[in-house]
C-alpha cells in the first residue's frame, strides 16, 4: 500500500492568485507605491545590519515597539507575524479545538475557512444580508443560541469593501464575551471605524493588521495581531519561535519609524480609491453595465455585474488584472496612469457590449 493523504487535504491546490503575467496589477489590493530612494536606501542600511548566522529576535520586539508607536497601542499587547495570513492560520490552529465552532461571514475573505478546514474545525458560515451589510443583531443571536466559540470578520470587508460601524462591532464584542472575537483590519487605515483602541478593555478581542495593503511591504511578509496581554502571551507561546524573519523585522523596523510617510502614502491611495471611485459612477451612468457600485472604504471598489466575466475576460486581454468572484468584480485601486489606463479599457468594452 501506498502512502494515501488524508481526505481534508487530498485534494487541495496550491495558492495561485493569478496566472500569466499582466502590465497592470488591480488585482491583489497591494499598494501602487513603492519606496521613494531614500527609504528604499534606509531599509538596504538596516538589513546590511542583519547578522545571517544568527536566529532572528523571536519577539520582534523592535518591530512591536514601532508598531505600537505608529498604531497608539502598548508593544506588549502585539505579535508580530509572518503575513497575518500566518496568524489567522495561528489562530484557527491553535485557539480552536475539534468540535468547537467557529463562525465566519459570507462573502468574506476566504482564509478563515480554507484554514478551518485544514486543522479539522468546524466552520460555520452567517450569511450577509442581500446588501452585503451585517445583521448584527441576527449574528450576536446565533452566536449565543449555538454556543460559538470564534467569530472571525474582516472590517472593512474584502471583498464587498464595506465597513461595519465601530459602534455596532463593540456592540458585538460586548454581546458575546465568551466567543474569541477576531476582527481583521487589514483595511482600516482607510477607513475610521477601529477598535484596535479597545484590545486592552476587552477579554475576547484579537485585531489583525498587515503591512501588505496601505503599508505597501507587501514583499516583506509582515502582519500583527494585537490584544491583552493574556490573549498576546497565548499567541506568542504557539507561534513558532522565528516566524519573522531577520530582514523582514530589519526592513519593517526601519520603514514602520516612518510615520509621517506611511500617512502621506495613505492619503494618496485614498485619493486614487475615490477617484477610482468617482470615475466608475460616471462610467455607470453612461453605459449602465453594472447592477451594483459598493460604497467603498478599503483601496478598491466592488461592483456586482451581469457583465463580470466579459469584463474581465477582456481587461486580460489589454493586459489589465481584476479579481472576478461569480457575478461580481474586485478593483483596486492604481495609480493615476493604471486608472486611466482602466478606463480606457472600459470605454472600448462598454462599446462592444452594447
Ligand atoms: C490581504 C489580506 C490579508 C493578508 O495579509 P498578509 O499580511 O499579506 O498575509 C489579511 N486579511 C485580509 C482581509 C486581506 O485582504
Amino acid at each position: 500500500m501506498a502512502y494515501q493523504l488524508n481526505q481534508k487535504i487530498r485534494n487541495l491546490e496550491p495558492y495561485e492568485p493569478i496566472a500569466g503575467s499582466y502590465d497592470v496589477r488591480l488585482d491583489a489590493n497591494e499598494s501602487f507605491l513603492t519606496l521613494p530612494a531614500s527609504l528604499q536606501e534606509k531599509a538596504v542600511r538596516a538589513a546590511l545590519e542583519v547578522k545571517p548566522n544568527r536566529y532572528p529576535d523571536p519577539c520582534a520586539a523592535g518591530l512591536c515597539r514601532n508598531f505600537g508607536y505608529l498604531y497608539g497601542v502598548p508593544s506588549s499587547c502585539v505579535t508580530a507575524g509572518n503575513g497575518s495570513d500566518e496568524l489567522i492560520s495561528l489562530l484557527v490552529g491553535a485557539f480552536f479545538e475539534p468540535g468547537d465552532e467557529l463562525l465566519t461571514l459570507q462573502h468574506d475573505f476566504s482564509m478563515y475557512r480554507f484554514y478551518g478546514g485544514v486543522f479539522g474545525i468546524k466552520t460555520s458560515v452567517y450569511p450577509k444580508r442581500e446588501d452585503l451589510t451585517i445583521d448584527t443583531d441576527g449574528l450576536i443571536a446565533y452566536i449565543q443560541k449555538n454556543k460559538v466559540r470564534g467569530l472571525i470578520f474582516s472590517n472593512p470587508c474584502n471583498p464587498t469593501s464595506l465597513c461595519l460601524s465601530r459602534k455596532k462591532v463593540l456592540e458585538l464584542i460586548r454581546s458575546v464575551p465568551d466567543c474569541l472575537v477576531v476582527v481583521d483590519e487589514a483595511y482600516m487605515d482607510f477607513a475610521n471605524d477601529s477598535v484596535l483602541d479597545y484590545v486592552e478593555k476587552f477579554e475576547n478581542l484579537i485585531v489583525l493588521k498587515t503591512c501588505s495593503k496601505a503599508l505597501g511591504l507587501a514583499s516583506i511578509r509582515l502582519g500583527f495581531a494585537v490584544a491583552n496581554e493574556r490573549l498576546t502571551r497565548a499567541l506568542r507561546a504557539v507561534k513558532s519561535p522565528y516566524n519573522v524573519n531577520s530582514l523582514t523585522q530589519a526592513v519593517g523596523e526601519a520603514i514602520l519609524e516612518e510615520g509621517e510617510y506611511l500617512l502621506a502614502c495613505m492619503k494618496k491611495v485614498i485619493h486614487s480609491r475615490d477617484s477610482l471611485y468617482r470615475g466608475l459612477l460616471a462610467f455607470h451612468a453612461r453605459h449602465g453595465l453594472f447592477e451594483t457600485i459598493y460604497p467603498t472604504a478599503t483601496n478598491f471598489v466592488f461592483i456586482k455585474t451581469d457583465h463580470a466575466q466579459a469584463i474581465h475576460e477582456k481587461l486580460l486581454e489589454s493586459s489589465i488584472a481584476i479579481r472576478r468572484m461569480g457575478g461580481y468584480l474586485r478593483i483596486t485601486a492604481g495609480s493615476e496612469e493604471e486608472n486611466k489606463y482602466l478606463f480606457r479599457v472600459l470605454e472600448e468594452i462598454a462599446a462592444e457590449l452594447s
